[in-house]
This record gives structure tokens, sequence and C-alpha cells, in this order.
């Protein structure tokens, strides 16, 4: 991302306005600046790996601080790899932001056309990917599954059933693991294949084994749902090799950072 902005002891990356649509917002948390303890440390945003809800509770409203939102406002989804993509209207605004319980069951994309309703997508290693229209923007979550079931492009798709066109809309690619560290096995290394092509490069073989490259895979998903290709950013970092971040590669039982995205209504 190309700011970064930390208060004391808090690591917060924010996308450059730059690069970003007039109002729309996509802010990233790292592992830095909440109470968890280990393996959680610090800044675990999920009730769903173990963590006490009380330390999960105040690194939201850490994070929303620092960002201006209310937590209250702020929407997470119950998110299981799946393919599932959630409208939230302003009835929904705000769901599961204080429970699990509370979040869009079996959910890894999140739209909405409501300003002041941010958006977030957890994760360790997985990609968070957002989409933004003009008046409608959607997050997504996609590791191996929600990338080879293309959860980019239906994000996009839902976009353009609510007017969006495909062409004018930007992508973006938040840190994930990258193909320095993201080794496969020969069966999910062939599934990507074959989707996406022996030349894609979305695949690459290395002294460690099957390398696969979400990353890629993910801007080609975008690129066939429409977007155009200097329309899609991509962080860069890779969360395994990085410890600035969580990953569950890395880690095993660890916490989850946070993707959100809104819009402020305004051009600020
Ligand atoms: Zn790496």
């Amino acid at each position: 991302m190309a700011q970064t902005h930390s208060l004391p002891g808090l690591l917060i990356l924010d996308w450059g306005a730059s690069e970003l649509p007039p109002g729309c917002h996509i802010a990233m948390s790292t592992r830095r600046g909440g109470v968890s303890p280990p393996p959680y440390d610090s800044l675990n945003v999920s009730y769903a790996v173990g963590d006490d809800p009380v330390s999960v509770t105040r690194n939201r409203g850490i994070l929303a601080a620092a960002l201006r939102l209310p937590l209250s406002a702020v929407t997470f989804a119950a998110q299981a790899h799946g393919l599932r993509v959630q409208d939230v209207g302003e009835m929904e605004r705000g769901r599961g932001h204080a429970s699990l319980g509370d979040a869009f069951a079996g959910t890894d994309g999140l739209l909405t056309e409501q300003v002041a309703t941010p958006l977030a997508i957890l994760t360790a290693d997985c990609y968070p990917i957002a989409v933004m229209g003009d008046g409608a923007i959607a997050i997504a979550h996609a590791g191996w599954r929600g990338t080879l079931g293309n959860l980019a492009g239906r994000c996009v798709a839902e976009l353009v059933r609510r007017g969006q066109p495909a062409g004018e809309m930007t992508g973006y690619l938040g840190p994930g693991i990258r193909d320095c560290c993201y080794t496969v096995d020969e069966g999910r290394a062939a599934a990507f294949v074959e989707r996406y092509g022996e030349e894609s490069g979305v695949c690459s073989r290395s002294p460690k084994g099957m390398m696969l490259d979400l990353a890629m895979a993910n801007r080609l998903n975008l690129q066939a749902a429409g977007l155009q290709a200097h329309r899609i950013f991509s962080q860069g970092d890779c969360t395994a090799c990085n410890p600035e971040y969580f990953s569950y590669r890395r880690d095993g039982l660890t916490g989850r950072q946070a993707m959100v995205i809104w819009m402020s209504g305004d051009a600020g």
C-alpha cells in the first residue's frame, strides 16, 4: 500500500488516495498495536481463532478508532472459504462487529451501495480483495478455494448487476501469501494449471516444490471479469515472510488481520 501511518505502537497500512476512486478508502491492519497475548499477538481481530473475545473486542476498537470509524458500523462475515457474496444494506450495517454469531454465516464476499458502511475481511495468508465501483464496493476473502472458484469475479458480477461497468472498476489485492512461500502439492498445482494454463505463470516449479501465485490468479480472475489490467493494484507484501502479518502457513494457531473498505460519501 502506498502509505503507512502509525499511531503509537500501532501499524495500519493505508492505500494511497491517489489510486482510489474519490470517497473510497482501503485500510489494512497488521499484527502491531493490539492487546492479545501470543500466539495472537497482538492486534488479532478474529473471534474465530480461539483468542479471548474480550481482547478481540478491544483490538477491533483500536482498529476502528485508528480509522476514525464507529466499530458498530463495521460489518463482518463468518468466513468459510466459500463463494457466497452478501449485499449489506442499511439494515445490515455493522453485523458481526461484536460477535461471530451475528456475522453473515458462510460468507466470503461482502458488497454495499451504502456510504458509511465499512466492510471487513479477515486474513492470515489468504487474499483480501477489494473491488471499487462508482457508488458500490465489494470485498472478498480468497484462499486457494476462493481463487479457483473465482470469488473475485463473482463480486465483480454482483457489482455489474447493480449497474457498475466492469471496465471502470478498480481492483486491489492486499497482502497475502506469495509464490516465494506458497508451496502446494502436485494435485492442487494441476488444478490451477488446468484453470489458468501453463503459460500464465500461476504455478512454477522451484527447489522447494510447486509454488502457487494466488495474487496472479486473482489478478487474472479480475481481468476475466472485465477489469482493465492497469486498474488492478497489488499491495505486494507476502504475509508468510513478513513478520508484520499473521500467517497461518508460518505459525498455525495465530490471529487474523483485517482489510476494511468503505465509502465516506465525500471526496475525502
Ligand atoms: Zn514469502
